[in-house]
């Protein structure tokens, strides 16, 4: 068997921000005014604020402005709608992200789609989930459209070919099998009601990995020359595939880290972009 090839995310990722230190560059020379993104942070979860201020110290190193705004943990829904409209009436705010998840007492859904559409450039409203379905102009969820840009630089084939997508979060999985599906893939969504998954992963040309469950993907559920993305980042960090025994019978797999999740961040911040780029240039 060749060498698997390793989708190296992070340094594709590092591309990316050379490319987007450019444009941001171009763009406040032109309008005189630079992107800014603002993240919004509800409680004291450290994961979210870690995930948070690497978002921010990304923005920064392309040139861009981040926006901090910490709300407390008892924050309600109504309030953190009153801050969301705040942000979608402020024009020198061009892209907006709330940090996934938001504590119980808030309705996440409504808060996400209250996110003007071209503010949405993290792809979590439901208004950009029906566009990118239907192959309209839209945000795709960051972290599956960054696993699409992943593959499409790699050559990866999709055509035609059995993806086999675990998990149907509104974030990751079910936008991740629209994307596949979108591109010609035929796709398998499963969950955790799935009957039989190791033998329908047997059948995947590709595996996305989505569960959130540390390894869970087992080497003997996969076949010969399957091309491997690990989306999940469990503490370790280490992966919801076990990539350490799978990863040698791949044609191609996703490190954890250095795979996915750079490639998220990387998205998150060429879409604040691609919204600023709109805004600001269209504005004169
Ligand atoms: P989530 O909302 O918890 O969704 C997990 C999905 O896995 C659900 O659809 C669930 O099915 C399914 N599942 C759970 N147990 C299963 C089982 N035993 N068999 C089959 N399916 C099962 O998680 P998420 O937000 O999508 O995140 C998934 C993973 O991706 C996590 O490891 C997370 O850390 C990682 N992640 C990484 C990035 C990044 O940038 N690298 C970004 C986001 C998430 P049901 O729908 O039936 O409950």
């Amino acid at each position: 068997m060749p060498e698997p090839i390793l989708l190296d995310g992070k340094t594709l990722a590092k591309e990316r921000q050379l490319k987007n230190r450019e444009r941001v560059a171009r763009l406040i020379e032109s309008s005189g005014r630079v992107p800014v993104l603002a993240t919004i942070l509800v409680g004291d979860d450290p994961a979210s604020a870690t995930y948070v201020r690497m978002k921010g110290n990304a923005c920064r190193r392309v040139g861009m402005e981040s926006r901090k705004i910490e709300l407390p943990s008892e924050t309600t829904t109504e309030e953190l709608l009153a801050v969301i409209d705040g942000l979608n009436a402020d024009a020198d705010v061009h892209g907006i992200l709330l940090q996934h998840p938001v504590p119980p007492q808030i309705d996440e859904r409504a808060c996400f789609d209250r996110i003007r559409l071209d503010k949405d450039v993290d792809g979590v409203t439901t208004h950009g989930f029906g566009r990118m379905a239907m192959k309209e102009p839209a945000h795709g969820s960051a972290t599956p459209a960054g696993i699409m840009t992943l593959l499409r630089h790699y050559g990866i084939e999709l055509e035609g070919k059995h993806a086999v997508v675990i998990g149907r979060s509104p974030i990751l999985g079910k936008p991740m099998s629209l994307m596949l599906l979108n591109a010609n893939a035929t796709v398998t969504t499963c969950h955790s009601r799935t009957r039989n998954l190791a033998d329908i992963v047997r059948t995947a040309d590709l595996v996305v990995g989505a569960v959130g469950r540390p390894r869970f993907v087992q080497a003997d559920w996969v076949r010969p020359g399957v091309v491997l993305v690990d989306a999940g980042y469990n503490p370790g960090p280490v992966g919801d595939i076990d990539l350490e025994n799978a990863a040698v019978k791949s044609s191609a797999y996703t490190p954890v880290p250095g795979g996915v999740g750079p490639m998220t961040i990387s998205t998150l911040i060429t879409q604040t972009i691609d919204t600023a780029e709109a805004a600001l240039l269209n504005a004169g």
